[in-house]
């Protein structure tokens, strides 16, 4: 099944982290097929709830995934608007290399905070809607760190990782039995803004070989598919994911990573 065939009219879907990358991608996606798409970001220009236009597709929320008086009033906002919530994203999140030692408490607090803790008030309040509906998708943008250890993250950037698929999977067990489903997918390296600084050609590689600097640049050579990933490449497989075609997956972890891991 190509993800060109499935057809989202008339669909609402809320992604977070719209603003850049995967998040971008796939509300350009569900655009193509027909959907309502609501797009949340940190980045997008402040506005007052009262004062977004709900006409325009995409309509385009500024929005903190940690505050979670927030995240309620959006989600509120959308069930108000529209009347029902089909299918939510949650692609925001924050990357960092810091070394184990180098990691001070607020970092490791606010990598929890967007990453973990902001999936969570996402999901707890889709949730509250989608189980009286009896009806929806929830996609979860984990990462390959979360399941293996991160080469370049952060150990508290693989930690936050991990936990998205640990609550995934606990969220999917309380909303299954109302027909919700809610899965995660693990990336490996696709080429978006978070990790634009670590992706360099051959050249510098060899630069840094030849000088001895310990190689901190990501390079294709591990990769079986010998190329970075595509944000449409994560789009296709959420539009999957949250479409009648996955209907019998639930509590999934999906990895998309050009054979990196083959679990
Ligand atoms: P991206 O281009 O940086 O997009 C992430 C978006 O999330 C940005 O627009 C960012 O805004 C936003 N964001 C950050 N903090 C937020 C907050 N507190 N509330 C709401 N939005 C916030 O990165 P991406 O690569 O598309 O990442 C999307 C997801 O995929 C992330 O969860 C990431 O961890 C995951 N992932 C990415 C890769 C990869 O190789 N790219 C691999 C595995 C997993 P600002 O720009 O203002 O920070």
């Amino acid at each position: 099944m190509s993800t060109t065939q499935i057809k989202c009219n008339q669909k609402v879907v809320f992604i977070t982290g719209g603003g850049s990358g995967i998040g971008a991608a796939t509300t350009d996606l569900f655009l193509k097929k027909g959907a309502k798409v609501i797009s949340s970001d940190f980045s997008f220009p402040a506005v007052e709830l009262s004062d977004v236009d709900f006409n325009l597709n995409p309509v385009k929320i500024p929005l903190d995934v940690r505050n979670q008086g927030q995240v309620s009033k959006v989600i509120n906002m959308i069930v108000e608007k529209f009347g029902n919530l089909d299918v939510v994203i949650n692609s925001a999140g924050i990357f960092k290399e810091t070394s184990v030692f180098e990691i001070s408490e607020d970092e490791w607090d606010n990598m929890m905070a967007v990453n973990a803790k902001g999936t969570f008030f996402v999901c707890q309040a889709a949730l509250r809607y989608m189980i009286k509906q009896k009806n929806g998708s929830i996609v979860n943008i984990s990462s390959e760190s979360g399941l293996t250890g991160g080469e370049f993250s952060g150990a508290h950037y693989s930690a936050s990782k991990a936990a998205v698929i640990g609550m995934t999977k606990s969220l999917a067990k309380l909303s299954a039995p109302y027909g919700v489903r809610v899965n995660s997918i693990a990336p490996g390296t696709i080429s978006t803004p978070m990790i634009s600084h670590l992706l360099t050609n051959s050249e510098t590689i060899q630069k840094e070989i030849d000088e001895n600097i310990p190689l901190k640049r990501l390079g294709v050579e591990n990769i079986p598919l010998k190329r970075i990933g595509q944000p449409i490449e994560i789009a296709n497989v959420i539009c999957f994911l949250s479409s009648e075609e996955a209907s019998y997956i639930t509590g999934g972890c999906i990895c998309v990573n050009g054979g990196t891991l083959m679990p």
